[in-house]
């Protein structure tokens, strides 16, 4: 196999979660409709005269993308029609962007590898078909709910080499997909789409193999990597003979665990691709560019960059905090809890527990989980006596506080809990010290 190098890209389309769907005011949310064809106009039916009017918010957020995935984005973008016939696109063809896409040029790193992004541009999803039997009859129906959905299609150089890096890549832009909080990217659901293709050419040479292998159908990371390196492991095979793979696409059998043919790319479809007359190109100004650059956030290596530098922790624990958005705000709001309730619960013991206790942060509050630490770190607690002396010295040796707590500033009342709990070095519970100050204050 060593013969061979293998040269591996991706097309992935990614469903926006706009409210409205990218050219018409319909409902975005094919998935969980109640029944088909209930989010439809004339426009993302295809009828003759209806007119297309892009989704602000979606075109935002493929800057938004762009600027993530490091791309240098467009002050100019038009759309195209790319013209084909098939039931599932009422038009005959697909609205989407051709020679101008609104980013282009960027790069994701992972584990030290980098991919280069070809491009980035938006366009609408197509229907659903439906192959099923009706009155005995197999029958095809179409539902147009997804129909106009906007995607935002990412297009990768082919800088991958084999399925593990596939698999990384892959990860990585979901992440950051959902950091950006512009889609589910869910494989299962199809809101996330890819299409690997490879080829392999002999080691050393620059130009790219005369041939490439799409694969399609593929729902999840892991049969990606598997179909890739199926793929890779095929073709080496019939150039060993001397032949060259045909150029195809080719389907993902998950119960075969391997590739099947589809269809064979004689030769490029001709799309036709021409200007949509019917929306003008964007022009955007500097300003307009910036303003959307500025809302895309702190993305997944500087989160992780940061984490480890301000909160001291190892690159392990720091990659699992900030897998999510969630995780790592959930995981901050804890530090802050425990910094304003009792100094002895370090951000690195936080970390610990968050990360070995598997916390449901969807249920249990920040502030909860960090009582939960500190009860279960006190091992030796203070003679209820000595601890109540502790209280009262504290009240009385910090009058402004009191009349502050007095006058209704819940502030001032944490900062007699911090004191209590710094005098008692670890032998109080923060729960405790609190309704103790409460009671005596009042
Ligand atoms: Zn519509
Ligand atoms: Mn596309």
């Amino acid at each position: 196999m060593d013969k061979w190098e293998a040269v591996v890209g991706f097309e992935i389309h990614v469903e926006l979660k706009t409210k409205s769907k990218m050219f018409c005011g319909c409902k975005n949310d094919p998935f969980y409709a109640k029944s088909p064809n209930i989010y439809t106009c004339p426009v993302c039916l295809g009828m003759p005269g209806g007119l297309p009017v892009p989704n602000k918010k979606a075109i935002e957020w493929i800057i938004r993308m762009g600027f993530a995935l490091g791309c240098e984005v467009a002050d100019f973008s038009k759309f195209d029609r790319k013209n084909y016939f098939y039931p599932d696109l009422p038009k005959g063809y697909q609205i989407t962007q051709y020679d101008e896409p609104l980013a282009m040029k960027g790069s994701v790193t992972v584990d030290g590898q980098t991919v280069r992004i070809r491009r980035v541009h938006a366009e609408e999803d197509t229907g659903k078909l439906i192959h099923t039997t009706v009155d005995g009859k197999k029958v095809t129906l179409v539902d147009f709910n997804r129909s106009g959905v906007p995607l935002v299609e990412i297009v990768t150089e082919p800088d991958i080499a084999d399925g593990v890096q596939a698999k990384l890549f892959l990860r990585k832009l979901q992440q950051i997909i959902r950091y950006l909080d512009i889609s589910d990217a869910d494989m299962e659901k199809g809101s996330m789409r890819l299409e690997p293709n490879i080829s392999l050419r002999k080691p050393g040479t620059k130009n790219l193999p005369a041939y490439k292998v799409e694969v399609k159908n593929i729902n999840s990371f892991r049969f990606a990597s598997m179909a890739i390196d199926y793929e890779i492991e095929r073709q080496a095979n019939i150039l060993s003979t001397g032949k060259t793979p045909v150029q195809e696409t080719r389907g993902w059998d998950e119960a075969r665990g391997a590739t099947v043919p589809q269809r064979t790319k004689e030769e490029a479809a001709d799309y036709r691709y021409f200007p949509e007359p019917d929306i003008p190109p964007m022009r955007f100004t500097t300003a307009e560019i910036n303003a959307i650059q500025s809302q895309i956030g702190e993305m997944p290596d500087e989160k992780l960059s940061r984490f480890m530098k301000s909160f001291g922790l190892n690159e392990y624990d720091a990659v699992l905090l900030t897998e999510t958005r969630q995780k790592a705000d959930y995981f901050e709001e804890a530090v802050k809890v425990a910094g304003s309730l009792d100094k002895t619960i370090t951000s690195k013991l936080i970390a610990n527990w968050f990360i070995n206790k598997k916390i449901d942060i969807e249920t249990v509050m920040p502030a909860r989980f960090v009582e939960q630490i500190v009860a279960a770190t006190r091992k030796v607690s203070m003679p209820e006596g000595e601890l109540e002396e502790l209280v009262k010295s504290t009240v009385e040796s910090n009058e402004k506080a009191v009349s502050d707590y007095k006058k209704g500033k819940e502030q001032a009342l944490m900062f007699l809990v911090g004191h209590v709990m710094g005098a008692a070095k670890g032998k109080a519970r923060a729960e405790e010290v609190k309704k103790m100050i409460r009671e005596r204050l009042q």
